[in-house]
């Protein structure tokens, strides 16, 4: 005769599946003693021990008759997300029960037992299983149905585990703690394993994913900042130490604020390292717009937001440069993707001045006051006269 024990893993996570297992000693072929006195609640038991008491189980199943029959089922969290978590907790504790009544005589079986106050009703037995409340505590079997489950959950999330190494899986164990929180920043962070019904997750998910926008001028911002809030929250990263002198620098910056502060959107202000420029263009100071001086000035700006970008965790960036249709848009293109690479960063490869963008930006100025400069930047652009040119 056998009594069949389930027992289930993973339910509580925030992450991938819910393993069942059903399983029965066969008491024609009893295990010994000295094995079911190792056997203890799976929450107890180090990693290692658990690992070497599943090997023996998987030992003991294997033989030719065998000491112990077990199926294992696995939900995953598409399945969990689509049905909740309780049914897809009877989901896989019924499939992994159906799975088991293969192998062993049905009329033999005393009876059902479960861990826990489910009551779920399974119709392929004729009657309702005994559930134990806190039975991981106390029952042989419920502990080595325990540890089957747990330890395969544990093996499939770590082989996942493997394709999203900054998850910091080893410290949080993919509940809610204080580091999987901090790993959650925007809906972007949510990776195919998660289970987006959770609330916290889905609260989460839901969150517009950040951005870091590098910006060259206010003209230029206005039409990408109002465009991307639709689709991200917008975080803007001024780094402009191309602009010269520092009081034109100023006044820009000011314009900078004045945005901010209408769109309603945070921003970064980095250092004015305007020797830094000078040292990046050095020889090529009379080259003309958009040639060898510009990609320079382009590529020292957007290296240094994915710089940001990386430290900040946050994935998309982009910069207001490619409005301006007097860049070289593919030029920076290929210095987004540059400095995207192997880094987990996406540069955002929009075309701003499409769609009448310049003359939105232009509309928008005149409409809020915003200042408009009339040269690029820096005391070697085209249309730099140097008039009253002082630092
Ligand atoms: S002209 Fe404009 S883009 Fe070119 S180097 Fe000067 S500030 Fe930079």
């Amino acid at each position: 005769m056998y009594k069949i024990w389930i027992d289930e893993a993973g339910r509580w996570p925030w992450l991938w599946p819910v393993v069942a297992c059903s399983l029965t000693f066969n008491k024609n072929n009893p295990l010994d003693a000295k094995f079911l006195w190792e056997l203890n609640d799976s929450k107890k038991l180090t990693e290692k021990k658990r690992e070497e008491l599943f090997t023996k189980l998987i030992q003991f199943s294997t033989w030719e008759n065998p000491q112990v029959y077990f199926w294992v089922w696995v939900v995953d969290n598409y399945l969990i997300d689509e049905i909740n978590i309780k049914q897809a907790n009877k989901e896989a504790m019924r499939r992994s029960l159906v799975e088991l009544l293969r192998k062993i005589d049905k009329k033999k079986i005393e009876g059902v037992l479960v861990d826990g106050n489910d009551n779920y009703v399974f119709e392929e037995l004729d009657k309702k299983p005994l559930y134990i409340v806190g039975g991981d505590g106390k029952v042989t079997e419920i502990w080595a149905a325990s540890i089957i489950a747990k330890v395969l959950r544990d093996k499939l999330i770590w082989t996942y585990a493997l394709l999203y190494p900054n998850m910091w899986l080893e410290n949080h164990k993919w509940y809610g703690t204080k580091k999987h929180i901090e790993y959650l920043k925007d809906a972007s962070s949510i990776t195919g394993i998660h289970r987006i019904s959770y609330k916290p997750v889905k609260k989460i998910s839901e969150q517009k994913p950040k951005l870091l926008l590098h910006i060259c001028c206010w003209p230029d911002a206005s039409v990408p900042i109002m465009d991307l809030k639709k689709e991200y929250e917008v975080i803007c990263f001024w780094y402009d130490p191309n602009i010269q002198p520092k009081k034109e620098y100023n006044k820009r910056l000011k314009a900078l604020k004045k945005v901010c502060e209408i769109e309603w959107v945070e921003w970064i202000e980095w250092e004015y390292d305007v020797a830094n420029f000078f040292h990046e263009i050095k020889w090529l100071e009379h080259t003309p717009e958009r040639g060898e001086k510009c990609v320079k000035c382009y590529d020292m700006r957007l290296k240094r937001t994915a710089l940001e970008a990386e430290k900040l965790w946050i994935k998309h960036w982009t910069s207001t440069l490619l409005t301006s249709p007097h860049k070289d848009i593919q030029k920076m293109f290929e210095l987004g993707d540059k400095y995207s690479l192997g880094k987990k960063l996406e540069f955002l490869k929009i075309a701003f001045r499409k769609n009448n963008g310049f003359l939105r930006s232009v509309e928008y100025c005149k409409t809020h006051d915003i200042y408009r400069q009339n040269y690029c930047g820096c005391i070697y652009s085209d249309t730099f006269d140097g008039k009253n040119f002082s630092w």
